[in-house]
């Protein structure tokens, strides 16, 4: 009975999804590995695992692994930065980020101006000089919250929040 190549991927995960569906369809199918190959370029450039299933079976194959190729299309799923467990949810990120961006902005402008032009204007002074260091200060404080704010996922398992675009 004729072969057909049903999937070809570098994915070895990708690769034991597909094969873990034709399985449980009790479809018969052949993997080969052809990165395990000793034979450099008998695959051409991008060697990878290799699925082929018999003819018959190739339609309804086809079928039954879509899930697992569009899947795969949708780029690298998120997962937690600190325990590195995949199940994260989307929340929505909180209104006050931008106030507090918006804030942080404004307090590094402020003495930055007075800077630049209190000696022209003839107006510094030792006081002012340290409102300006301590305006700027807390603004570096406030980007740095805005930084944890400034998220969309949550880690189910250990509570991280954490961004993930
Ligand atoms: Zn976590």
């Amino acid at each position: 009975m004729k072969e057909i190549l049903l999937y070809k991927s570098n994915d070895s995960i990708v690769a034991n999804r597909i094969v873990n569906i034709l399985d449980v369809n009790n479809i018969a199918y052949r993997q080969h590995d052809e990165t395990m190959d000793k034979r450099p370029g008998a695959y051409g450039p991008i060697p990878g695992i290799s699925i082929y299933v018999f003819e018959k079976d190739y339609d309804r194959a086809l079928e039954l692994i879509d899930p697992v190729i569009k899947d795969n299309t949708k780029g690298p799923q998120p997962f937690c930065p600190k325990c590195g467990s995949k199940e994260v949810e989307v929340i929505p990120r909180p209104k006050s980020t931008k106030v507090v961006i918006l804030l942080a902005v404004l307090l590094f402008l402020i003495p930055g101006l007075y800077f630049v032009y209190s000696r022209n204007l003839d107006i510094r002074s030792g006081t002012l000089d340290i409102i300006a260091i301590v305006l700027l200060l807390s603004s570096i404080a406030l980007m740095v919250i805005s930084k944890y704010q400034n998220v969309n996922h949550q880690c189910k398992k250990c509570g991280k929040k954490f961004n993930h675009i």
